[in-house]
């Protein structure tokens, strides 16, 4: 007696089949918004697995147990985001996710420990996702505004169409990623608590400045907040401090945060850079001011904090960018290079040149990798469906 699921035994075999070879043609790329027979596009439409956000996914499924999570996992999860953080620790990089329901999302770059994502809850072992994964994925997916056409998602969801989930969020940007995603209420709640006090500090800065050009202009009987040019500098070092204190909690940082952290670190350096001449002199002619004989390049304000290593109590702009920057930094590598190159212009001391040149160092590091990645993508678009051939 036949069963009366053998024809659909039979189907799926021949659709599973027929879609490998498909997948191998194409050579790994990702499938054609048209083009296609409408036959296959039927036999792809049926094998293929239709998320709650009306993408289509295709995963290679070996087993049936990765279909069965990504199934699940392609519909709405119920999760909400606690914390997420660029993560950069013993020359690794990758992306942290903590969801409620404690488990967390990992994805690497290349050569990390996460190239292959990871998830805590348990279920995402032997490089097959857990639902977790797959339901970031379709996220991603979503953020991508590429809707057409089926997507091929690996088994072990490090790639979602002719991209690395990791290079994905990269692109798209954390912050942008983990706005679309339902938040906790203690996201919510720290996250605004330190984007706060950051922006708080941020405003800080053109005020600090403000009361320096008050007290070069009209000295300090004009106005109780004008600061001479010790009081400005101790200012702005403590400034630098807070915001480095701000930034502390690698774990709990966010991206809007560093975002704004980074803006002001480079708004004071501009501040220094646009007051690198000799104030003392400026008030002397403005209103008087009797310069000390000893005072000479001290009433230049950016000398007076540039030219010294900084002391125990403080950091350089430099070393704080180092330690806060993660891949904020890069949205902004053009103006930070400005920056160094107006600082070096304008000499530095020894200690501000060592985070200086690590910085610059870091930036051009990043810009390579990104040509190389960008270059490496073109060749396999120029010659991936011949590579994929020849493999076979
Ligand atoms: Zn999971």
């Amino acid at each position: 007696m036949v069963s009366p699921t053998k024809g659909i035994e039979d189907l799926t075999l021949e659709e599973e089949m027929s879609r490998r070879s498909r997948r191998v043609a194409r050579g790994g790329q990702p499938p054609p918004d048209t083009g296609e027979s409408s036959s296959s596009a039927a036999a792809a439409s049926s094998a293929s697995i239709l998320a709650s956000s009306g993408i289509q996914y295709t995963v290679a499924d070996t087993t049936g147990r990765t279909r069965q999570r990504a199934e699940s996992g392609f519909q709405n999860v119920a999760v909400q985001l606690n914390h997420c953080a660029p993560v950069s620790e013993a020359g690794e990089t990758y992306y942290a996710f903590e969801f409620t329901d404690q488990f967390t999302i990992r994805f690497g770059g290349a050569g990390s420990s996460y190239a292959t994502p990871s998830c805590t809850c348990g279920a995402n072992e032997g490089g097959v996702a857990c639902k977790h994964l797959f339901w970031f994925i379709d996220q991603l997916q979503q953020a991508r505004q590429r809707r057409a056409g089926i997507v091929p998602v690996s088994e072990d969801a490090s790639t979602v169409g002719d991209s690395a989930s990791y290079d994905l969020v990269h692109q798209l940007g954390l912050l942008s990623v983990a706005d679309r995603l339902p938040h906790s209420e203690q996201y919510q709640a720290t996250a605004a608590a330190d984007l706060n006090t950051v922006v708080e500090l941020r405003k800080q800065v053109p005020i600090v400045f403000r009361a320096f050009d008050v007290w070069v202009l009209y000295d300090s009987q004009t106005s109780e907040y004008a600061l001479d040019v010790d009081e400005c500098a101790e200012r702005l070092e403590e400034l630098i401090m807070e915001i480095r204190e701000a930034c502390s909690d690698q774990e709990r940082l966010q991206w809007d945060v560093t975002t704004q952290a980074v803006a002001a670190l480079m708004e004071i350096l501009t501040g220094l850079l646009r007051r690198n001449n000799d104030q003392h002199s400026i008030a002397h002619t403005a209103w008087g001011m009797v310069p000390s004989p000893s005072s000479g390049r001290e009433g230049n304000l950016y000398t007076h904090i540039m030219w010294h290593d900084p002391q125990a109590e403080s950091a350089s702009v430099f070393a704080v960018l180092n330690e806060i920057g993660h891949d904020v930094l890069f949205e902004y590598s053009d103006q930070l290079k400005e920056l160094i190159q107006r600082a070096e212009a304008a000499r530095v001391s020894e200690g501000h040149r060592a985070e200086m040149v690590r910085l610059r160092e870091r930036l051009e590091a990043q810009e390579a990798r990104a040509t190389r990645k960008r270059r490496g993508a073109e060749r396999e678009e120029r010659g991936g469906s011949s590579r994929g051939r020849a493999r076979r």
